[in-house]
């Protein structure tokens, strides 16, 4: 973890510095981690159809707000289907 805030998911640092970053046209959807057993709570960030971001809720008892590698990084692995 990166106590100054430094450190940033690549996606979106990528998008950023292209300008195309815009959260006020993304969506947050809750659901549950399924890498392993514990269910981590996640919020899937999404902008134009794909997922830029994958975060948990500060507030969250289990997580505060924290995941594991897989948790936060591991919708490189999910399909869309639409
Ligand atoms: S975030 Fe990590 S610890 Fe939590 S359910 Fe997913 S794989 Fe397990």
């Amino acid at each position: 973890m990166c106590p100054t805030g430094a450190l940033s998911p690549k996606t979106e640092f990528d998008m950023r510095a292209a300008g195309t970053w815009d959260e006020s046209r993304q969506t947050e959807t809750a659901t549950v981690c399924a890498y392993c057993g514990v269910g981590c709570t996640l919020t899937v960030h999404v902008q134009d159809n794909e997922i830029v971001k994958v975060t948990s809720p500060h507030d969250n008892p289990v997580t505060h707000g924290n995941l594991c590698i897989k948790g936060r990084f591991g919708y490189q692995h999910v399909q869309n289907r639409g």
